[in-house]
């Protein structure tokens, strides 16, 4: 039983997130065909369409005027009409325009076809060489201060990797944030102009990323970025951490190795045991 009958189809198309030639066949198909296509920015969508050779008419529809035009949207679609929801980049509605017309839909009963392909997040990810096999994502960080803090500490110990946008306006001090309420040793990867002429992907611990950013003001200054942060990793029982071992190795230069070990231990709250271990392998070497 086809539950749509009566409505019109809302497809949900995503474009090129900066190389034109990334887009299905099906999506050109789909532009081509609807009766009309809301678009974020509607100069920019032109360049698109014009590319491929597509004539179609075009609607605003974006942050600023979303509600009003869903409304519109949806009246099209009950009368029957085929409409395709794009943005200025990548798949609707991911940050970008599209949910609530997306639950419009489902309160009115229209179909939602929605198409698969360019997503700067996941396109980013399969490179990042950080696990793909849990990950959370997690929007652009927020522009606040303490509110970015906040979020990122309570971030520090999640397991899954974790995907932010980002802009060049804030990438430094987003770097420095995640340095001092995630760790300065934790992996990331910056994902940089992906499909564009300047792209680039660099990983690295957090404080060498801000320096590796620091170094050259083009590495930061244009262009549009994703950070990917590895997931929290349980230290194994045995395991000493590179701050316990780094405050035991500065105090090793004052202090005799029990003292060194005792205070560091006291200054952690770890077992004494374990940083022993670690301590006379360490005086052997
Ligand atoms: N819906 C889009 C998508 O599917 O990729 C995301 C839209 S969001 C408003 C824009 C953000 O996505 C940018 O600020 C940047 O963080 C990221 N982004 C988009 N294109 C990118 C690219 N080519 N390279 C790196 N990041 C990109």
């Amino acid at each position: 039983m086809n539950l749509f009958k009566k409505s019109g189809v809302l497809y949900i198309v995503p474009t090129p997130i900066g190389n034109l030639s990334d887009i299905t066949y099906r999506a050109v198909d789909t532009l081509k065909s609807v009766n009309l296509i809301a678009a974020e920015n509607i100069y920019h969508t032109n360049i698109l369409l014009q590319h491929y050779n597509v004539k179609n008419i075009l609607i605003s529809f974006n942050k600023e005027n979303e509600k009003k035009q869903s409304h519109y949207v949806i009246k099209k679609l009950q009368e029957g009409k085929k409409i395709a929801l794009v943005s200025n980049a990548g798949t609707p509605v991911i940050n970008d325009p599209g949910y609530f017309l997306i639950k419009q839909c489902y309160i009115f009963n229209i179909q939602i076809i929605p198409l698969p392909g360019p997503c700067s997040a996941i396109t980013a990810l399969s490179a990042s060489g950080i696990s793909t096999n849990r990950f959370c994502y997690e929007g652009f960080l927020p522009s606040k201060k303490k509110t970015r803090r906040d979020l990122l500490y309570s971030l520090r110990e999640e397991k899954r990797t974790i995907i932010f946008y980002e802009s060049k306006h804030r990438i430094l001090q987003s770097i420095k944030d995640i340095i001092e309420k995630i760790d300065q040793n934790r992996y990331l990867v910056i994902a940089r102009e992906i499909t564009k002429k300047w792209e680039s992907i660099y990983g690295a611990k957090a404080n060498i990323i801000l320096s590796w950013l620091k170094k050259d003001i083009n590495r930061y200054n244009k262009g549009e970025m994703i950070i990917i942060i590895d997931g929290f990793k349980e230290l194994k029982k045995k395991d000493i951490s590179e701050e316990i071992k780094n405050t035991f190795i500065m105090l090793r230069n004052f202090l005799s190795l029990k003292q060194s070990v005792l205070i560091t231990s006291k200054i952690h709250k770890i077992q004494k045991n374990n940083l022993y271990e670690y301590a006379i392998k360490k005086e052997d070497q």
